[in-house]
């Protein structure tokens, strides 16, 4: 396990990176937020869909509108990572989503490595089948009526079916989300292997910042000083296109925030980077199941509680 005592690379002191999911958002938004973003010196990761679905639901631009998309390859050349977010916002069939990794491709010049799933009938054991056992019978009488039995990605013979495609086109999964900034203190074993949920090859954590309200709780001075100290690394997982700009530009608060980190001698890559080094210094292996129900468990009070994702 590569946690704790961890040695950064280039003699940083912590690892801090986003995965980025595109809900609601807009082009100006997306080029005002990763403009600043890159200025400061950050590599994250940017979710994005590929396609227009033939319903949506969500907001948010596709890679099918131009401008974005060529504003997400300029963010590619500049050292971010482009990961796939479902390939569109509204539900696609197994002919549709092939088209969607095949766009990717001729857009990106590969695979996606780092993948979150969007509320999609085809995403990736989503709804009640991240879970097992007591915690999936306590998860599904907890949401019961909220739609949480509507996830087919893995589940072979429906039409939203894709899982052998996911396993051999895309590494990383994020699943739990977590209120600590130390995503690695959370999951240590980060990425990992679960035999129950093969079509996924290593499944990665995150923290939980949902939009502008719950970034700022989980960022603070104090929190980024105690991710330093801890020698932690963090996941992001947020939507910019939620709060950040009720204001009409990007809000000042996360600014000062995302500066006065970018000072600090942090190492600011990309999700893949991250997992691809932690894999790299003994993580990546499989999971026990007592060690996946622990931490499932933990999720499950912390999402039946705050509502996190
Ligand atoms: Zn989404």
């Amino acid at each position: 396990m590569a946690h704790p005592g961890i040695v950064w690379p280039e003699g940083r002191k912590f690892a801090f990176t986003f995965f980025e999911d595109p809900d609601a958002q807009s082009v100006a938004q997306s080029r005002e937020v990763y403009g600043f973003l890159s200025d400061l010196g950050f590599r994250t990761t940017v979710g994005v869909w590929t396609m227009e679905p033939p319903e949506r639901n969500s907001g948010g631009p596709t890679c099918q509108d131009h401008a974005y998309r060529e504003w997400i390859q300029e963010l590619q050349r500049r050292g971010f990572e482009i990961g796939l977010h479902s390939v569109a916002p509204g539900s696609m069939t197994r002919e549709g989503i092939i088209e969607g990794l095949a766009a990717f491709r001729e857009y990106f010049g590969g695979d996606p490595v780092t993948f979150a799933n969007h509320y999609n009938a085809d995403a990736m054991y989503w709804g009640a089948n991240r879970l097992n056992g007591l915690n999936r019978a306590i998860y599904k009488a907890a949401m019961f009526g909220r739609g949480i039995d509507r996830f087919f990605g893995d589940k072979r013979g429906h039409p939203s079916f894709w899982g052998d495609l996911f396993q051999e086109r895309i590494r990383y999964c994020r699943n739990f989300s977590f209120r600590d900034l130390n995503t690695l203190k959370e999951c240590p074993m980060m990425p990992y292997r679960d035999p129950d949920r093969p079509y996924v090859n290593l499944w990665y954590s995150a923290a939980e910042a949902s939009n502008l309200t719950s970034f700022l709780e989980r960022v603070t001075d104090e929190s980024m000083d105690q991710l330093e100290e801890e020698g932690g690394a963090s996941i992001i997982y947020t939507h910019f296109g939620h709060q950040y700009f009720d204001s009409g530009s990007l809000d000042p608060r996360f600014k000062k925030l995302m500066t006065r980190l970018s000072k600090k001698n942090g190492w600011f890559v990309p999700v893949k980077t991250l997992l691809g080094f932690l894999e790299a210094h003994g993580n990546g292996k499989t999971i026990s199941a007592a060690d996946r129900d622990s931490m499932a468990r933990r999720w499950l009070w912390t999402k039946l509680r705050y509502g996190t994702s």
